[in-house]
């Protein structure tokens, strides 16, 4: 079975956009709800995504809901442990198709990165 990860370069699910997402509400907490509705930018956007680079300026401080571990997908998703890598797999490659596309160059290196 293929091990999640998450691949440089990308930041897919760095894209909010809370229209494409209405399921929000299911898995976060009001509280989380509307610190993620605070984080959104132009275009969508986390206002912490550096665009240049592609990656989160506050990695380190991060909302716990950008946090892909098994405890939390747990938390938000009702994923069990042994669920946990497809699920995750599944997430990434839906945002990656949703925001570059199913034939994008994310796509491509996000697939590679699992073989
Ligand atoms: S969509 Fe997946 S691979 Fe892309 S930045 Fe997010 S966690 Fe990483
Ligand atoms: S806080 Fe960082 S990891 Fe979370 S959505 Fe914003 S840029 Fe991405």
């Amino acid at each position: 079975m293929a091990t999640w990860r998450c691949v440089k370069q990308c930041g897919a699910c760095c894209h909010l956009a809370p229209e494409e997402r209405p399921e929000l509400d299911e898995y976060l907490s009001p509280e989380e709800l509307n610190h993620y509705l605070s984080l959104v930018g132009e275009g969508g956007w986390c206002i912490h995504f550096d665009h240049e680079t592609r990656e989160c300026k506050i990695y380190e401080q991060r909302p716990i809901f950008c946090r892909v571990t098994p405890d939390n997908f747990e938390r938000m998703y009702g994923v069990c442990g042994e669920e946990f890598n497809e699920f995750a797999i599944e997430c990434c490659q839906e945002q990656i198709e949703a925001v570059y596309g199913a034939d994008s160059a994310e796509m491509d290196r996000y697939n590679q990165s699992l073989a």
